[in-house]
């Protein structure tokens, strides 16, 4: 339609800066639809499959709150600790591109879904590697704990969804490009409508594993306690609401046997 800006084709992107297809990095994109999974498919936001051995986690961060009933009254502090929710399971078979620790095949994540004004800000996440076949073997935890009427935030709960995978390639946010690429990019490309083409449309915000964080705000990577920054890991953003924030960004150090990890947030 007349007025409006051609988009440029990916392909071009990477014709025109050469040393942007240098940053493609395998991902895959995980396509949450609202369902009803169960407890042995990948998921986010649905049943875990979890050890009846071990106790399922709970926050007690002491000054966790939540908007309640009014969201203009941001001062329901839910005392006490409270169960965190089931945020993403993903099996290995599901996302042949993610390399699990040995003997491992089942990622979980949880977090607490009260919002925390404390260092570790939105969520308080915690990340499980387990093996399914063990899992199975020890029996599983007969009911997931689930938090009492308002002692949970509904802008952290994800609606439960199953997931279609699929493999794609990504490249950077500008957040995570060299300065000199930053600074040199808009002229290099052409810019029929004089408007401006950033930032590079071949970078991915959605819900995806590998590739690159989905920044919406300046890249904060998280260096592992020996120094090395980490690897990303996954992103969760967009299918969930997650108060004002863009995404949860969480990191392993692949480097160290550990495999310490970490997560950031963004807000708009
Ligand atoms: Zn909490
Ligand atoms: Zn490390």
């Amino acid at each position: 339609m007349p007025g409006d800006t051609p988009e440029l084709p990916v392909q071009d992107l990477r014709t025109l800066m050469p040393e942007y297809a240098g940053f493609a990095r395998e991902a895959t994109l995980l396509n949450p639809e609202p369902g009803d999974p169960g407890v042995r498919e990948s998921s986010l936001g649905g049943e875990l499959l979890w050890p009846a051995d071990e106790p399922w986690p709970y926050c007690a961060q002491e000054d966790h709150w939540t908007y309640g009933t009014d969201w203009r009254n941001r001062t329901e502090i839910v005392p006490g600790a409270v169960p965190m929710v089931p945020i993403l399971q993903l099996f290995a078979r599901d996302v042949p591109g993610l390399a699990f620790p040995d003997g491992k095949d089942l990622l979980q994540l949880v977090w607490c879904a009260l919002i925390h004004e404390q260092d570790s800000g939105l969520v308080v996440p915690r990340l499980y590697w387990r093996n399914e076949a063990e899992v199975l073997a020890g029996g599983l935890l007969p009911e997931i704990p689930k938090a009492g009427e308002g002692e949970y935030d509904e802008d952290n709960l994800p609606e439960p969804s199953t997931l279609s995978p699929v493999a794609a390639v990504d490249f950077p946010s500008g957040f995570d490009l060299p300065k000199d690429m930053r600074d040199t990019w808009e002229s290099r490309l052409p810019s029929p409508s004089g408007g401006s083409t950033w930032p590079p449309d071949a970078h991915i915000i959605g819900t995806k594993v590998g590739g690159w964080p989905a920044w919406t705000q300046p890249a904060d990577w998280p260096d592992c306690e020996s120094g090395h920054r980490m690897d990303h890991l996954l992103t969760i953003t967009g299918d969930i609401q997650l108060g004002d924030c863009g995404g949860v960004y969480f990191f392993q150090c692949r480097q160290c046997t550990d495999l310490p990890w970490d997560w950031r947030f963004d807000c708009h």
